[in-house]
């Protein structure tokens, strides 16, 4: 266990006698010529710096929201000193693919984050963000939380606002007007350009129209990082489609939760690793990113065929009562359930949340449809999707993903680590258990159990590697003068706890926590502390 002496008491503030004894002895400390003074030294333990490079012991002082010395500074003074012996210090992780904005307001610690050692979020996934960025990061700067927040411009979300959610082409005036929200939004403050063209009204986009969007951002010192149109049958095209973003748009290119879909599919992330080097080795910024499971989870309306949800959740509706388009509807839906995200049975898919019926979540479509009477078959699966569908749509959980694919797409260089989790308020729906899992499942299953990357490669992948992606220069490291964003955990107990089954379990392993030199989790304790700040991107002024 950390043990901790505590100069100040509890919160780290100084006041009182003993702190008035405590600066006598700092001043005379300092006259004798020796000893600097910390406010939180971490003393014995393995630093893991974030590079790459192997682990080695040094000290760590903090000062300030910085890390002030790496060394051997075990004679200093100290307001909050923690034992790291046994322990690994490591930079605060940056997930830079995270759907935290609806709760990190009811949940302002982002207490899932934190016992994985999250220190960072990178929001607006997915094509996906509000609008006006400066209006939305605002409102996050103005309430207190635990931990920073970043965010990236959702495409889907420019064309929502200036075109709808119809299957066109954009005009050219109409194209100006989507540049002109882009380049505002790096102005406050966005990473880069998010896309989701899997999803409505991002799949109505020709990729042309993303290259134009793409250089403007790319102008700005901005990235693109793409949720692809498809992760299944036509995956390969995707990843040729993402990279040809980055290689036409001219910026660096990002390929999100990178995953092949469906049995048919399982074994191509050999080709899609192999694109990915190539398009680097002729000099294409490309990267991916990754989250452990062999599930995945969005909307129940990803079974659905993509031109019935044009207009809408009332047109949605509409061709969902109409007898001839209900049974086109369908047939995909069955296609679906047989080779994409049902991999070949109705019980791979799980509800996680419904907004009208409590009842669902944590129960599959072979369940349900047995609830009604029926067989499990994909039919009758189908009919019950298109039910749930036209009452407004579900959130659901996909086990559809090989173990293998999972494992090679780790072990590329180029792949970092990001949860695609949200901040879930504890004990409700059944989300999926990447929201509480995500950092620690890699270094508990993949580094410790498996041995399939190293633990310096795993603290690279989720700390450092990410934070240069965002060209993130203070942090991400351990260096003197760099943001003290801070872990301490335990190397041979860090793990997942939360399953499909039961997901909500927090991680293990992670005892201290600090943020912007502050203890966010001190001695396995959430802290009343809350200093998390909003991040901006390259172009904010
Ligand atoms: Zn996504």
């Amino acid at each position: 266990m950390v043990r901790n002496r505590n100069a100040y008491g509890e919160r780290g503030r100084p006041g009182g006698l003993p702190y008035l004894i405590f600066l006598a002895a700092t001043l005379s400390v300092a006259a004798w010529g020796q000893g600097a003074r910390y406010d939180i030294l971490i003393t014995g333990a393995r630093v893991i710096d974030g590079s790459g490079t192997p682990w080695f012991y040094a000290d760590v002082g903090i000062q300030g929201d910085s890390i002030a010395a790496i060394g051997h500074l075990d004679g200093a003074q100290a307001g909050v000193r923690i034992d790291g012996r046994g322990m690994v210090v490591a930079p605060g992780f940056i997930d830079i693919h995270s759907h935290g904005r609806r709760g990190i307001g009811p949940v302002p610690t982002a207490e899932n984050y934190l016992r994985e050692g999250v220190t960072t979020i990178i929001e607006g996934p997915d094509g996906s963000s509000p609008l006006p960025i400066k209006t939305f990061l605002d409102g996050v700067a103005k309430s207190p939380i635990s931990i920073n927040f970043a965010t990236f411009v959702g495409q889907g979300s420019i064309r929502q606002q200036v075109i709808g959610s119809v299957n066109r082409k954009a005009t050219a005036e109409e194209l100006s007007t989507m540049k002109g929200i882009a380049e505002q939004a790096m102005r406050d403050g966005a990473f880069g350009l998010s896309t989701g063209l899997f999803y409505v009204p991002g799949n109505f986009t020709p990729t042309d129209e993303v290259i134009e969007l793409a250089k403007v951002v790319g102008k700005l010192g901005a990235i693109h990082i793409s949720h692809m149109r498809e992760e299944a049958a036509h995956v390969l095209d995707s990843v040729r489609e993402t990279i040809r973003i980055g290689e036409e748009g001219g910026l660096p290119t990002q390929i999100t939760h990178h995953k092949t879909i469906g049995q048919a599919s399982w074994g191509k992330s050999v080709e899609s690793l192999k694109l990915v080097e190539e398009a680097r080795a002729r000099g294409v910024d490309v990267t991916i990113d990754q989250y452990p499971y062999t599930a995945s989870s969005t909307g129940i309306a990803a079974l659905v065929p993509q031109w019935a949800l044009e207009g809408g959740q009332k047109s949605t509706a509409e061709r969902l009562g109409t007898t001839d388009s209900r049974a086109r509807i369908k047939a995909t839906i069955v296609q679906n359930l047989k080779y994409d995200r049902g991999a070949g049975d109705p019980k791979n898919v799980a509800i996680v949340n419904c907004g009208f019926d409590r009842t669902l979540p944590g129960k599959n479509l072979a369940e349900i449809t047995r609830s009604r009477g029926q067989e499990p078959t994909m039919e009758n699966a189908a009919e019950v999707v298109m039910d749930l569908v036209a009452k407004g749509g579900c959130s659901a959980v996909y086990h559809a993903i090989a173990e293998e694919d999972v494992v090679r797409i780790m072990k590329s260089p180029y792949t970092m680590i990001a949860s695609d989790g949200d901040i879930p308020v504890f004990g409700q729906a059944a989300p999926h258990p990447r929201s509480y899992g995500t950092f620690a499942r890699v270094l508990g299953v993949y580094v410790r159990e498996q041995h399939v990357i190293t633990l310096e490669d795993a603290v690279r992948k989720m700390s450092a590697f990410p934070a240069e992606r965002l060209k993130i220069y203070d942090r991400g490291m351990l260096r003197p003068g760099m943001k003290a964003d801070v872990i301490v955990f335990d190397p041979a107990t860090v793990s997942d706890r939360a399953t499909f089954d039961k997901p909500h379990q927090y991680s293990a392993g992670v005892h201290e926590v600090i943020v912007n030199g502050k203890l966010v989790l001190h001695a396995d304790q959430v802290t009343a502390e809350r200093p998390g700040r909003v991040i901006y991107g390259p172009a904010h002024r």
